[in-house]
């Protein structure tokens, strides 16, 4: 097996609502609601088998602390896994873009895992700033956090990390302070799995009214470092996963047949980059 055959699955857990203008587009149109799946993936590599996140809890929990969420028939991850024929002991490593309550439900699950964040996350979700309680599921709430009691692998922020042939990290805070993306290199190119740094294809593309290269998403802690890192996934993905994008759920595996690749980088006139290209 090598990058020819990597294959990422991804696992839809369940859906939630979110506002249109506070949480996916920057200037959308607040109080307009749309329902979002949230999706973890599942890395094949023919050495190792991977979860990027694992998506979240319940939906009474998430409901009660988080956003109004209905599963639709969804499963947790343990449990999609066992439909693709994995046994949730055979998966070795668990990447985790960030340790909000949506990507790390069930972890424990993996018990033969290697768990792995950035030192920056892990910090910050066990002390967050008390806006980001219910994000980091808090103690203070009066629930624990599925992270609690876990012995993480760390990466240090802002470095690029190679974690096994073919599977790197890198930094993209903004939405988070220790967010990180997952590049996986296929038979096609770079697969990048964003977490959410952005949540949907759509805020990759213009804002054309506003003079935005991109529709960043109004959900953040640091506008400046969100944008950067959005430019920089434009900068190293052939085709990107974001985890509440709806269109992933039309295909079981990626790469796909006949899958479209984007154009790294693309300038689009009247609009502007922030950071120099590399
Ligand atoms: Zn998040």
């Amino acid at each position: 097996m090598s990058v020819e055959d990597t294959k990422i699955y991804p696992i839809n857990t369940g859906w939630l609502e979110a506002d249109v203008g506070t949480y996916i587009f920057w200037k959308g149109k607040a109080g307009e609601k749309i329902w979002n799946p949230t999706i973890c993936f599942y890395v094949d590599t023919g050495e190792h088998k991977i979860m990027v996140d694992t998506g979240l809890s319940d939906a009474e929990r998430a409901t009660k602390y988080h956003h109004k969420c209905e599963k639709r028939g969804c499963v947790e991850a343990p449990e999609a896994l066992q439909k693709l024929g994995v046994d949730p002991d055979e998966i070795d490593i668990v990447l985790f873009t960030h340790l909000h309550w949506d990507h790390v439900q069930g972890m424990k699950t993996f018990r033969n895992a290697r768990y792995i964040c950035t030192d920056t996350e892990l910090l910050f979700a066990h002390n967050p700033l008390p806006l980001y309680y219910r994000s980091y599921e808090s103690p203070v709430l009066g629930i624990e956090a599925p992270f609690i009691g876990c012995n993480f692998e760390l990466v240090k922020m802002w470095s690029e990390v190679e974690i096994v042939p073919g599977v790197s990290v890198f930094p993209t805070p903004g939405h988070c302070p220790g967010h990180q993306a997952v590049s996986v290199k296929t038979a096609v190119g770079d697969l990048v799995i964003v977490g959410d740094a952005f949540f949907q294809w759509k805020n990759m593309e213009p804002n054309m009214e506003e003079k935005w290269r991109y529709w960043v998403p109004a959900r953040f802690y640091n506008s400046v470092e969100g944008w950067k890192s959005i430019e920089l996934i434009d900068m190293k993905a052939d085709f990107t996963l974001p985890t509440h994008e709806e269109l992933i759920l039309e295909h079981d595996v990626y790469p796909y047949e006949g899958m479209p690749l984007r154009t790294r980088r693309q300038p689009v006139p009247g609009t502007s980059f922030f950071v120099a290209g590399i």
